[in-house]
């Protein structure tokens, strides 16, 4: 959070040396004040976006694009607030807004506010607005990088507090690192994961309309990647195009020759199409990425999953058993019903492997089930955990829904929130 706040604030402070205007009105310095923060702000989101897993990795990637998406409305809330406390203290700046006469210093401004307010707006609403992802993740690139120059232009467009060529030069210097940490993100990752493409080995049906890519490296020794973790899949064209899929991996960490799985549900455009992918297809991960994996061996580990929020499940206990790892697990898996319980046989082969208590929570369960029934609940944790509740540590990993209820429950049941790991799958 300091070095977050240091590169918001720092370049704002620096304007306050050298050489400085006559001071003006505080609303006037305020409302400056605030339009330079709301820009740098924004210039950093994207750093946040930009991949680096140093950043990431203390947090997990849902954290970090949490993060992004509510300080984003800080942003923009700044950047909106600086015009209008102009308007308010001097209303013939409101002349300013007529795009056809107003300055070009003017315009930059209203092309970024105007840019920045699309932003939000196709952000928070996104389905509802009927927006494919693809259309949506273009768009919001090409109007954050509009939103940032344009900014950058008004100011020094403006030059108010910008006369010292060093500080022009600061500006202009953060612009061209915030723009270019997209360039890292778009043209040089990209370039690095084309030489070290992957060949699909296996397409394998699972239940729960799920298939299981299996992918080798082809020419080169793979990554290693920590059970729970995840990678972006390019299935189709080359890692440059915007259409990578995040997934977990779903299979042992422990496995040969840089093997991945990655275990799919067939559930939009994309997936959909996954069980054709040929045998033999070249493709593309970007990865590890992610902080949803195993703790402390001393604890008992507790998985709670959703559909297929079972995946990066299966990477845990794969690895454990693999390793063969003797610490206690629970694993609480919730499912429509019992033929769709994808990995069911696999579950049940793997409780010889280890110490896995394995309870299915069924939606619609069969007549003369005995079974959990419903959705996990509090008092399902309850009843399947032992005491100490605070003492163990969770994974929880399914639908939204899901998740927060669990959480909550969590609460109730007193465990504190360092001792829960969550991966959320709807992130963007
Ligand atoms: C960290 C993480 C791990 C995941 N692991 C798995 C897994 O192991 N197995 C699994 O089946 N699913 C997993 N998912 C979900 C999976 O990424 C989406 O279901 C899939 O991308 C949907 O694509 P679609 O085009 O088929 O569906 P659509 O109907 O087009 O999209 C459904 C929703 O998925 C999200 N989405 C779509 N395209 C993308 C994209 N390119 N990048 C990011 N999000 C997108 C959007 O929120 C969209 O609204 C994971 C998601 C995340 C964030």
């Amino acid at each position: 959070m300091a070095a977050y706040l240091f590169f918001i604030l720092a370049p704002l402070f620096l304007l306050l040396t050298g050489t400085l205007p006559p001071a003006r009105a505080f609303w006037t310095e305020f409302s400056a004040a605030i339009g330079y923060a709301g820009l740098a702000i924004m210039g950093l989101q994207f750093g946040l976006t930009a991949r680096f897993r140093h950043v990431t990795e203390p947090w997990g990637e849902d954290v970090i694009y949490h993060f992004h998406r509510r300080i984003s409305l800080i942003a923009v809330g700044l950047v909106v607030a600086h015009p209008i406390i102009l308007f308010v203290i001097r209303p013939e700046l409101l002349a300013l807004l007529d795009s056809i006469e107003a300055p070009w210093r003017a315009r930059f401004a209203a092309l970024s506010t105007y840019s920045l307010i699309a932003l939000v707006v196709m952000g928070l609403w996104r389905t509802k607005l009927k927006l494919s992802y693809e259309a949506w993740h273009v768009t919001h690139v090409v109007l954050a990088v509009v939103a940032v120059i344009a900014g950058l232009l008004h100011m020094l467009g403006w030059s108010f507090y910008l006369v010292d060529p060093w500080k022009r030069g600061l500006w202009i210097g953060l612009t061209v690192f915030w723009v270019g940490l997209l360039g890292y993100v778009r043209v040089v990752r990209p370039w690095f994961i084309l030489r070290r493409p992957y060949r699909v080995a296996e397409v394998r049906p699972e239940r729960g309309h799920t298939w299981t890519l299996v992918m080798e490296p082809d020419g080169h020794a793979g990554f290693r990647f920590r059970p729970g973790q995840f990678g972006w899949l390019t299935v189709r064209g080359s890692p440059f195009k915007i259409t990578a899929h995040p997934f977990s991996f779903s299979s042992s960490a422990a496995a040969p020759g840089g093997r991945v799985e990655m275990s799919i549900r067939e559930l939009g455009d994309f997936t959909n199409q996954i069980g054709q992918v040929p045998v033999g297809r070249r493709v593309y991960i970007d990865g590890p990425y992610g902080a949803f994996t195993t703790g402390n061996p001393a604890d008992m580990h507790v998985l709670i999953a959703g559909g297929v929020g079972i995946t990066p499940m299966m990477s845990i206990l794969r690895t454990l058993a693999d390793e063969g790892d003797r610490r206690p697990v629970i694993l609480l898996y919730g499912s429509k019903d019992w033929e769709a319980i994808t990995f069911r046989e696999e579950l049940e082969a793997l409780t010889a492997r280890l110490d896995l208590t394995v309870v299915h929570v069924l939606e619609h369960p069969p007549a003369g089930w005995t079974g959990e029934r419903g959705f996990i609940t509090a008092d399902v944790l309850r009843r399947h955990l032992p005491p100490g509740h605070a003492d163990h540590e969770y994974f929880i990993c399914g639908p939204n829904v899901m998740m927060d209820a669990i959480e909550r429950a969590l609460g109730t049941l007193g465990v504190p929130i360092w001792k829960y790991h969550s991966e959320r799958y709807s992130f963007v």
